[in-house]
């Protein structure tokens, strides 16, 4: 089924051929490599699709120093999503591939260059005690960040979805991922989502079948929905006014987790929904454009 998602990735950039073989004398399997992308800049989601001549028991890929599982999708095919971080620098990377096949390993590589992405700026005005919290939450937010981190090791290999994925509120984003934002006038980190800007109470979907990994409320996120859609991918629905699911549940492709609101730092009620692949944060709309329903 999955492999109904790629269909349209004529639209997309596609970079494929330049892979780099390793034959050794054996029937050791050819391995191709492609690459699907909006584009190859910081924040975006990559998609590769791996050939192997012959099938292979077992792939691994790696790529910005990191494991990243690769999923059978047909009896000679892989794939596998890469997250090219947000603040990753401009420059030529490497995604390094291993098929085995019985006792022999076939090593292919594609090189990745990443073009420099320039992002705005914008002003927003917050309560004060979200630009420079008050020390009795000092630990509590550098408890919920250690937290937040420890999620993104906590994804099985093999994804939870089947199906495309959906838009979590049915309005526009402002595209403000990436975005340096600046605070009551203070700077602070670069804007990890994007913003949907709807109203108090919009129901918000899961944007594909995953495992509810947290349901709570966080300091600056505010009531907070971390799913886990398998595959090394997960969403982070923010700023909600009600929970609709509790850790450990297991919902669907667009099934209600919340509704929209305006708690955590916020300058009026939006979604906030931001996608981490590996630990790297990357564009929602990155994820729709390439595994979207279109
Ligand atoms: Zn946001």
């Amino acid at each position: 089924m999955i492999h109904t998602l790629f269909l349209d990735l004529g639209v997309l950039f596609v970079l494929c051929g330049n892979s780099a073989f390793e034959h050794t004398p054996t029937a050791a399997p050819a391995v191709s490599i492609t690459v699907a992308a909006r584009s190859i800049q910081p924040g975006e989601l990559v998609v590769l699709t791996i050939d192997t001549a012959v099938r292979a028991d077992g792939l691994g890929v790696r790529a910005f120093n990191r494991d990243m599982p690769a999923v059978r999708v047909g009896p000679l095919q892989w794939r596998a999503l890469i997250g090219i971080d947000l603040g990753a620098a401009a420059g030529r990377y490497r995604i390094f591939v291993d098929a085995r096949s019985g006792s022999h390993t076939t090593h292919a590589s594609q090189e990745l260059v990443v073009l420099a992405r320039r992002f705005p700026t914008r002003t927003l005005q917050v309560d004060s005690a979200f630009v420079n919290p008050p020390a009795n939450v000092a630990k509590r937010i550098a408890r919920e960040a250690r937290e937040m981190r420890q999620l993104w090791e906590q994804s099985g290999p093999g994804p939870h979805w089947s199906e495309p994925f959906v838009r979590p509120v049915p309005d526009p984003s402002n595209s403000a991922f990436g975005t340096r934002s600046i605070y009551n006038g203070q700077p602070r980190s670069q804007h990890g989502g994007a913003d949907f800007l709807s109203p108090t109470g919009t129901p918000v979907k899961a944007p594909n079948a995953a495992r509810v990994l947290l349901a709570r409320e966080l300091y600056f996120l505010g009531n907070t929905v971390v799913l886990d859609h398998g595959q090394g991918l997960f969403s982070i629905l923010a700023h909600l006014s009600v929970l609709e699911v509790r850790q450990g549940d297991t919902v669907t492709a667009g099934q209600v987790v919340g509704q929209v609101g305006a708690t955590g730092r916020v300058s009026g009620p939006h979604l906030h929904w931001a996608v981490r692949v590996g630990g790297s944060r990357v564009d929602p709309l990155s994820l729709l454009a390439l595994l979207g329903r279109h």
